[in-house]
C-alpha cells in the first residue's frame, strides 16, 4: 500500500535523521511526533518541542513520562523563536524539523498556527539544519484559516531557490475533506562538509 501522510512524514526523517543529532518538534500537539522523534535519534540526540498551548505542553510531557523518554526539551512559546532556544555547539548538528499544522486535536479550533509564523519558523530552520537536514510540514488545511496558511506556505515554498533546497508535495488528490499533505524541504549539500 501506498504510504498515509503520517507514516510518510516519519520515513521521510527516518531518511535524513540520524541517531545522536538534535531535531525539533515544532509543533507538539498531544506529542505522539515528539514521543516518535524521540526515539529517531536515541539517547545521544535531543528533541527540542514547542508548542503555545499549556495543555499541548502537559499532554505531550505525560507521554513521554509514560514510555520513559528523557531526550525531549519542551518549550512554551512559539516555533517562530526557535533560535533563543538552539545551544550554540548543537547548531552543528540540527538534523530537521516536524510541523503538525492547524489546531490541537479534540480542543480549541481557534488556536492554530499560521503562515506568519510558520513561514518565519521555516525561513530560520533552513539557517540552522545541516546540509541533507530537512523540514518536513504536515499540512491540515479543512479548518477555519486553514486555507490562508495553506495559500501562503505553498507560495513562499514554491519560491525557494532549487539551488538551495528540494521542495516535495506529497498527497492523495482524489480524497474528500481537503485531506492533509506533506510540503517537505531538504537542505542541499553534503552533509560532511
Ligand atoms: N492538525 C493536527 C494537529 C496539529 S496540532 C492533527 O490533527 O493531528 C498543532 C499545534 O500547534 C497545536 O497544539 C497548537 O497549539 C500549536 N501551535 C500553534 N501555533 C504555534 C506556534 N506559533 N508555535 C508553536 N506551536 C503552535
Amino acid at each position: 500500500m501506498v504510504m498515509g501522510v503520517i507514516d510518510f512524514s516519519h520515513f521521510l526523517m527516518e531518511q535524513v535523521i540520524d541517531e545522536g543529532e538534535t531535531v525539533i518538534d515544532a509543533t507538539c500537539g498531544n506529542g505522539h511526533d515528539t514521543l516518535y522523534l524521540s526515539r529517531l535519534v536515541g539517547e545521544s540526540g535531543r528533541v527540542i518541542a514547542f508548542d503555545i498551548q499549556e495543555l499541548a505542553i502537559n499532554n505531550t510531557r505525560q507521554l513521554l513520562e509514560k514510555h520513559s523518554r528523557q531526550n525531549v526539551t519542551l518549550i512554551k512559546d512559539s516555533h517562530a523563536n526557535f533560535e533563543q532556544y538552539i545551544d550554540e555547539d548543537k547548531r552543528e548538528n540540527l538534523g530537521g524539523a516536524i510541523f503538525n499544522l492547524g489546531y490541537l486535536p479534540r480542543s480549541n479550533k481557534q488556536i492554530i498556527t499560521k503562515k506568519e509564523s510558520t513561514i518565519a519558523a521555516i525561513q530560520s530552520l533552513l539557517q540552522f539544519i545541516r546540509p541533507g537536514g530537512i523540514i518536513v510540514l504536515v499540512v491540515y488545511h479543512g479548518h477555519d484559516g486553514g486555507e490562508l496558511e495553506k495559500e501562503g506556505l505553498l507560495n513562499y515554498v514554491t519560491k525557494l531557490d532549487q539551488k538551495d533546497v528540494h521542495v516535495l508535495k506529497y498527497g492523495f488528490i482524489n480524497q474528500k475533506n481537503k485531506p492533509p499533505f506533506i510540503i517537505a524541504i531538504q537542505k542541499k549539500g553534503d552533509r560532511n562538509r
